[in-house]
């Protein structure tokens, strides 16, 4: 499987997906178990560590796991991680559940995994919030998911036997070991993975396309697993990427992938979180822009650029690439940013978000310096019927 792909976070690809004569005896076994239904954001953790997207974690996190997280940006081991991969349940569950299997099962009540829960534990809201959020309010939208949250937390290992159903991107749903396969197949050694949860315009292309100078490939991979409400809705945002890698990307290096993981907004600490979770999908390179994974105005525009400095050359094993702004400069006659343009602004072909959504939502075509036709088309028609 290797074949000269960077090697997972950890060494090795998790596999917590039971097949065959083991799923039937653990589905049988599931029946007789207390059980705990998962809300939208630990059924996304709990397939993609199932995957291995989220490898070494074999499971939900531990205390030990958990508070050296929160606290240092690694596991207990050492290794560097980001974000608390936790599982919350009430006080009363905790007690009922500590030391036991119990069977975790999708909001419909059916049964998919079977968890060894070793331990239950009290933890710290705030501590989590301010360390990993950087602020306490909850009008940060992952603060208030976290405050939502249970008041205690349960860790140990899952085995997954029944895969959670998807019914939207099936052709573009790939595992870590099938993207890996891919890349492999194609003879590429070296990936860039770029995440979004937005439409691309000319200023994500530039950066995709500059990173694509130097690397064999390019994953774009596009967080469809659960966003907030005001975000542009995956389904258009998929045939964006469509249209866009249809009309001005050579097909042979680039693969379209869904990410099925949910957005937390934690910035800079999850711009190092989808670092790592791209280096188990096989991507040797990861991009950073400005602002990624961000919210409102809670991160410095390079905050989470800034943020990799905390880890020695070489800890996290993947490259991140990292970029600044970037536009159409009229004086130019080409895509650039501050790091190679020294004309004024005036030149600058730019439009704050806030300026395109009125513009789609008017039916009104942004300029092409900004924005692909093939793409704003979709995204009118979007706004229309909306
Ligand atoms: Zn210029």
């Amino acid at each position: 499987m290797s074949e000269g792909l960077i090697a997972p976070h950890g060494g090795t690809l998790i596999d917590r997906l039971a097949e065959g004569g083991e799923a039937e005896s653990l589905a049988e076994a599931a029946r007789s178990l207390p059980r705990l239904a998962l809300g939208a954001r630990p059924l996304s953790d709990l397939e993609m560590i199932a995957v291995g997207a989220f490898s070494p974690l074999e499971g939900f996190m531990t205390r030990r796991d958990y508070e050296s997280v929160v606290k240092d940006m690694r596991l207990a081991n050492g290794l560097p991680w980001s974000l608390p991969v936790a599982l919350s349940v009430s006080r009363e569950d905790a007690g009922r559940f500590e030391g036991k299997q119990v069977a975790l099962t999708d909001e419909g009540g059916q049964a998919l995994a079977v968890m060894e829960v070793e331990e239950a534990f009290e933890y710290d809201k705030r501590a989590e919030a301010r360390n990993v959020y950087r602020t306490e309010e909850d009008a940060h939208p992952g603060v208030a998911a976290l405050y939502a949250q249970a008041e205690m937390l349960i860790g140990g290992k899952v085995r997954v036997f029944r895969r959670q159903r998807h019914e939207d991107f099936l052709e573009h749903r790939r595992d870590p070991k099938e993207t890996r396969a891919v890349f492999a197949e194609k003879g590429w050694r070296t990936i860039v993975g770029f995440q979004t949860r937005n439409p691309v315009h000319r200023a994500h292309e530039y950066i995709q396309k500059c990173a694509l100078e130097t690397v064999d490939g390019l994953l774009l991979h596009p967080l469809v697993g659960a966003t907030k409400d005001d975000d542009v809705p995956a389904p258009v945002r998929m045939a964006c990427y469509e249209a866009l890698l249809a009309a001005y990307y050579p097909a042979g290096r680039v693969l379209l992938s869904v990410f099925p993981a949910a957005m937390r907004y934690a910035g800079p600490r999850e711009a190092i979180f989808h670092a790592i979770v791209r280096k188990n999908y096989g991507c040797s390179h990861f991009i950073v822009g400005r602002d990624h994974a961000g919210v409102r105005s809670y991160y410095g525009t390079y905050d989470a650029q800034h943020i990799f400095r905390e880890f020695a050359p070489g800890e996290l094993g993947i490259t991140p690439m990292f970029f600044e702004n970037s536009f159409f400069c009229r004086a130019c006659g080409s895509m650039a940013t501050a790091k190679t343009c020294p004309h004024p602004d005036d030149d600058h072909v730019s439009l704050s978000g806030t300026r395109v959504r009125q513009m789609l939502a008017q039916g009104e075509m942004p300029p092409p310096e900004f924005s692909r036709p093939e793409v704003a088309r979709i995204l009118i028609a979007a706004y229309r019927s909306a």
